[in-house]
């Protein structure tokens, strides 16, 4: 049986993660996206069980104390984690999921899954990451404020991963991402 593959793209809030994510499915629908639950609220257009499950902070220790997740973290005062349900299956399904999670996480996974292929996603520069995370217009000052804090202790460990792509030119980016998936994995 044809056997399926973990993707893991990590890299600091507002460096475009999602917005590559996005453009990757929409070039290749064969490609899979876990869903991940999180007790952060909802940001407007968000949808239930497209972009996260979104559960109260009981619910979600309910699920770590079942182990129902294959790795979890804290970021920014909420809590994430990638529920193994869909994992197990589609990596025996032959399919290939992407996994959009932070630091902590991506190092889960790695214990979990040698085999997943992990991916950093750099920002050009420093001033264009804090632009980035200002123009998305969706977090307050504070939030903002926390994510540029642990965005400097995230690029520090991009040495840690398979490959680094940088996110200054989306298609230039897009490409490498591409060539990471569909060449050298
Ligand atoms: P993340 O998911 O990593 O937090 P987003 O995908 O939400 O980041 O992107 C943050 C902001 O940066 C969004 O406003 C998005 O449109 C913008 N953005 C993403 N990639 C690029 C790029 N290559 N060039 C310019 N702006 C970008
Ligand atoms: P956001 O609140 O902007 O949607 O996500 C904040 C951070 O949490 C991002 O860096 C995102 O990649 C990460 N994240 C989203 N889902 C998960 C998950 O399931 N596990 C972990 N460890 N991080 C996640």
């Amino acid at each position: 049986m044809k056997s399926g593959k973990l993707i893991v793209l990590t890299g600091p809030s507002g460096v475009g993660k999602g917005t590559l994510v996005r453009s990757l499915l929409t070039r290749h629908p064969e490609l899979h996206l876990s869903v991940s639950v999180t007790t952060r609220s909802p940001r407007e257009g968000e949808i239930e069980g497209q972009h996260y499950y979104f559960v109260d902070r009981s619910r979600f220790e309910q699920m770590l104390e079942a182990e129902e997740l294959a790795e979890w973290a804290e970021f920014a005062g909420n809590l994430y984690g990638t529920p193994y349900f869909a994992l197990q299956q589609g990596i025996e399904e032959g399919e290939f999921i992407l996994l959009e999670i932070e630091l902590e996480g991506a190092r889960q996974i790695r214990n979990k899954f040698p085999e997943a292929v992990r991916i950093f996603i750099l920002p050009p520069s420093w001033e264009e990451l804090e632009r980035r995370l200002r123009s998305r217009g969706l977090d307050s000052e504070s939030a903002i404020a926390r994510r540029l804090l642990r965005a400097k202790a995230e690029i520090e460990a991009a040495g840690e991963f398979d490959f680094q792509v940088i996110n200054d030119d989306l298609e230039v980016a897009l490409t490498g991402l591409e060539s990471v998936l569909f060449v050298n994995c």
